[in-house]
């Protein structure tokens, strides 16, 4: 099969938003793991090894099995918590402080993303998969912690991850949040199909990895529900906020 360009779907410009995109947004609900701070920073990397440590100590298993284990349940259940949860009954609370126990000196403080974060009007939430620990640290790090209102964490959406839809209702309901004033800020494309599906406008953060696209495959084809493709979200920050900002 060869290249067919007119069955490949539009693909936004990577980089700037359109400008006047986000005028109407009174709702910034960012994700937190490689949107706040680089994907470079590779945190997940430390995550990833302390649930397969965490799994082998917990359920008495070699490191291979544990591995396994873990990549099977987050196949299965978008998260590997939840599969140890439901089949084995861990309890939640010391694994994901366990897990996100990580050392987070990778991230460079941001002074300019906190200026942009004040400028922006309206509250800033931050919508994780990981835990509010988790995202404490990263945004005391980032040095941006003051800016946001709430952090919409994985126990907050009783354990069901992101691209499920019930925990996106759940999370427009316990903010009272208008999602036609809102905007998703995200570098896992499918995180935002829920998103826009309710209204929201959505923002997609390239970081380059194919696998954060739908089809792996095929990383030129951009789904529609995405309907910004940024790659520098403190340059887009500035950007937007130079805009809309008061
Ligand atoms: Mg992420």
């Amino acid at each position: 099969m060869t290249n067919a360009p007119a069955a490949t779907p539009a693909t936004p410009p990577a980089g700037r938003s359109a400008p006047g995109a986000f005028g109407h947004v009174d709702t910034w609900i960012f994700d937190l793991d490689n949107t706040l701070y680089p994907a470079a920073c590779n945190l997940f990397a430390q995550v990833d090894v302390r649930i397969g440590a965490y799994i082998a100590q917990a359920l008495g298993l070699d490191a291979a099995a544990a591995k396994r284990l873990q990549k099977d349940y987050f196949r299965q259940y978008g998260t590997s918590l939840r599969g140890l949860m439901l089949n084995h009954g861990v309890r939640p609370e010391p694994f994901l402080d366990y897990v996100h126990d990580i050392d987070v000196s990778a991230i460079l403080p941001q002074p300019g993303m906190a200026d942009s974060l004040a400028a922006l009007p309206g509250r800033k939430i931050i919508y994780t998969n990981g835990s509010k620990g988790h995202a404490e640290n990263v945004m005391r790090r980032l040095g941006v912690a003051d800016h946001f209102h709430a952090v919409f964490d994985i126990v907050a959406a009783d354990f069901t991850p992101k691209p499920e839809a019930a925990p996106y209702t759940t999370l427009i309901q316990r903010h009272a949040i208008d999602p036609t004033r809102a905007v998703m800020v995200e570098d896992i494309a499918r995180n935002l199909e829920p998103a826009a599906a309710l209204g929201m406008a959505t923002v997609f953060v390239d970081t380059g990895s194919p696998f954060s696209l739908p089809n792996p495959e095929a990383p030129s084809q951009i789904p529609a529900y995405v309907q910004h493709r940024i790659t520098d979200v403190p340059a887009w920050l500035a950007q937007v906020a130079a805009e809309v900002g008061g």
